[in-house]
This record gives structure tokens, sequence and C-alpha cells, in this order.
């Protein structure tokens, strides 16, 4: 027995080793893949459901690695948060976006914003409004149209600095959405007291949609808390059309997922077929 342990442990230390060692190659790695123009921007749709219209975007980073191909933000996004790197990031892909978008709407094309996660640590770290603020200057786009995306815990863990920054963003005129709701601990009275426009629905809450009976009730009490609140609502990670037919007789006003679209490359986001999801 007692060799087992050492073994397990001999065991346990090589594999931290081996994971500490990766993390640190991902941000060196990472670190070069900012200076060296590494990172995209995609653009997923957002649609209208009742009109089935494809009205706003989000913009997803990713990382086209000219080894590995093309690198999902979840492979990389916790490493960049441990090492402070996301702030960059964030930056990075709030004036891409930024300026993407000032680009559609010279084309004529009608969008109402375009949607920019914003990391905790970013949020909660020091003046996001002045940066914000430079970047709408440098980029030339009206800060209505730009919404940012700060996660529920963000808001949630430090309600009255969130609250001063939610503000001072939104004096902007920018418009800020809670991102994930549902998965935090949202307490009604911090809500309620919060400057913010939207409630993203987490996809984890749409998946069982219209079967689950428990997300049929946390769907529809989520929807209800939006418009008491005078917040409109997303859902995301829509997939099946039961899932908009149920969302829409309940009133979810936007919604966004494969169905309608997956993210993909600006230049891409027009050309698709027309929205075959309509009334
Ligand atoms: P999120 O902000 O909740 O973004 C939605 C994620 O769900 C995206 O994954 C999107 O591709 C995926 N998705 C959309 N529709 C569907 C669907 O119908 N089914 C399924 N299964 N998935 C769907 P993605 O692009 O891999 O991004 C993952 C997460 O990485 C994002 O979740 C966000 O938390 C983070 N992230 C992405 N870009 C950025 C960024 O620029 N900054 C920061 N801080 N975080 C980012
Ligand atoms: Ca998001
Ligand atoms: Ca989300
Ligand atoms: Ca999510």
């Amino acid at each position: 027995a007692k060799s087992d342990g050492r073994a397990t442990y001999a065991f346990y230390s090589q594999e931290l080793t081996t994971y500490a060692r990766q993390r640190i190659e991902l941000t060196t790695a990472l670190r070069q893949a900012l200076e060296h123009g590494e990172l995209r921007v995609h653009y997923q749709p957002i649609h209208n459901l009742k009109s089935g219209q494809m009205v706003s975007v989000e913009a997803l980073v990713r990382w086209q690695h000219p080894e590995r191909g093309l690198v999902p933000p979840g492979e990389f996004i916790s490493v960049a948060e441990e090492n402070g790197l996301i702030g960059a990031i964030d930056l990075w892909v709030l004036e891409q976006a930024c300026r993407q978008m000032r680009s559609w709407l010279e084309a004529g094309h009608t969008l109402e914003f375009v949607a920019v996660n914003i990391s905790t640590r970013l949020f909660s770290r020091g003046r996001l409004d002045l940066q914000v603020a430079e970047i709408l200057a440098r980029t030339g786009l009206d800060a209505r149209h730009l919404e940012l995306e700060i996660t529920e815990s963000a808001v949630m863990d430090d309600p009255d600095s969130a609250r001063r920054q939610l503000q001072r963003l939104r004096d902007l005129g920018v418009r800020l959405a809670i991102d994930d709701f549902g998965t935090g601990h949202s307490s009604l009275q911090r809500l309620k007291s919060m400057p913010v426009d939207k409630l993203k629905i987490d996809r984890g809450f749409v998946a069982g949609l219209p079967a689950d009976g428990k997300d049929v009730a946390i769907a529809r009490s989520v929807i209800v808390l939006a418009h008491s609140l005078g917040l409109s609502v997303l859902a995301e990670g829509i997939e099946q059309p039961e899932q908009v037919d149920f969302l829409r007789r309940n009133h979810c006003q936007l919604g966004q997922g494969y169905l309608f679209g997956r993210p993909q490359p600006a230049e891409k986001l027009f050309l698709g077929p027309a929205p075959f999801y309509a009334k």
C-alpha cells in the first residue's frame, strides 16, 4: 500500500508539472498570437424571433494557429484569464468588432448592434468606460451600435463596484447585457439595481426546450423576470425549430444559435441563404 501511495504521488506530481508547463507554453504562444495577428473575430447572427430576421451579431474570438488550425476560445480563454492576457484580447476584439460594424453600416446593412464579450478581469479593473470611449472614437462607431456582454458572475461578485462601472458604460450610450444568465447567483434585489438592458438565457436552459419541464419553468421565469424589470431577453444555443416556437409563444424577442447560423468570418455573414426561419 505504501509503494502504491508513492506511485500515485509521483504520478500526480508529474501530471501537475506537465499541466503547468503546458499553461506556460500556451501563455507564450498566446502572447505571440496577439503580436503576430493570429487572432480572428467571427460573428454569429442574432435573430428577431418574431420576424425571423437577423438583427444583430455577437463577436466571438478564435485563434488561427499556424499548426493547429482554428482554435475555439474554450481552449485558451481560461488560460488568458489566469495570465492576464484576456484584457488585451478583449480590447483587440472590441476594436475589430467596432470597425467591422461601422463598415457594415456604411455598406447599408441594417444591424442594430454588435455584441462583444467582456471578461470579468477587464470589467472589474479600472475605467473600462474610458477604454471603450477611446475605441468608439477611433473606429467612428456610434455607441448605440455596441452592446457589451458581462457575465452574471462578474456583475454579482462585487455588485457595488459593478453598478458604478455599468453606469459609466451606460452613460456612454452603449447597451449592456448580462451573459450566461441563470448560471451565476443573482439576487433579485441586486439585479433590480443593475443598469442593464438585456438578459441572455444560457444555452444550458434552452437545450431541453420544450420537452424538459424544468428548462421550461426556468426559461419562462427568466423571460417574465426580464420583462417585469423592463429588460429585453435573448435565448442562446437555439438548435431546433421547436425551441423557437416555444420561445416565441413565451414572448422571448431575440435568439441566437446554430439553427440560425454558426459564428463565421465577417465576409461570409451576408452571403448565406436568406433567413429560413421566418414567420
Ligand atoms: P458565450 O459568450 O456564451 O458565446 C456563445 C457560445 O455558444 C459560442 O461558443 C457559440 O459558438 C456557441 N453557440 C452558439 N450557438 C450555439 C448552438 O446552437 N449550439 C451550441 N452547442 N453552441 C452554440 P464559442 O465561440 O466557442 O465561445 C465560447 C465562450 O468563449 C463564449 O461563450 C465566451 O464566454 C468566450 N468568448 C468568446 N469570445 C470571447 C471574447 O472575445 N472575449 C471573452 N472574454 N470571452 C470570449
Ligand atoms: Ca456572450
Ligand atoms: Ca452566453
Ligand atoms: Ca455561455
